[in-house]
């Protein structure tokens, strides 16, 4: 491991970090709030070439989204939530695990809710 590895991800981590603490929730789209952003990124030192980087890492892995002017000018940041919710069972699931590890649980839930619509149904017909 060297130096400049571990001050990569250090820096990567603190983008994204700081990027999540700064989302504005009053407004849809997971987009950051751009003053605070900067102001965090120049307390920790990093560059904006640093900045640019660490953004374009975390968008290739759909984590975060940049939104570019003519110049290429990083204008609004949107970061990509993390969650989604299976279409099958509606469970909450992390972007970053394997959907294949959740097929088992899927379809355990799945029959579940199929066990308690029947069970609706029958004190309902009742
Ligand atoms: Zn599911």
């Amino acid at each position: 491991m060297n130096d400049c590895n571990v001050s990569r991800k250090f820096l990567i981590n603190k983008v994204l970090e700081t990027a999540q603490d700064f989302v504005d929730t009053d407004r849809k789209g997971w987009r950051v709030k751009m003053r605070e952003f900067h102001d965090a990124m120049d307390a920790f030192d990093f560059s904006g070439r640093e900045v640019r980087e660490a953004i374009a890492f975390l968008e290739a892995r759909m984590i975060m989204i940049s939104f570019t002017d003519h110049d290429g000018h990083i204008y609004a940041i949107s970061v990509v939530p993390q969650r989604y919710r299976c279409e099958f069972c509606n469970m909450w699931l992390d972007m970053q695990d394997d959907p294949e590890d959740h097929i088992d649980l899927c379809r355990r839930l799945q029959a579940k809710m199929k066990r308690n619509r029947e069970l609706l149904d029958s004190t309902k017909a009742v």
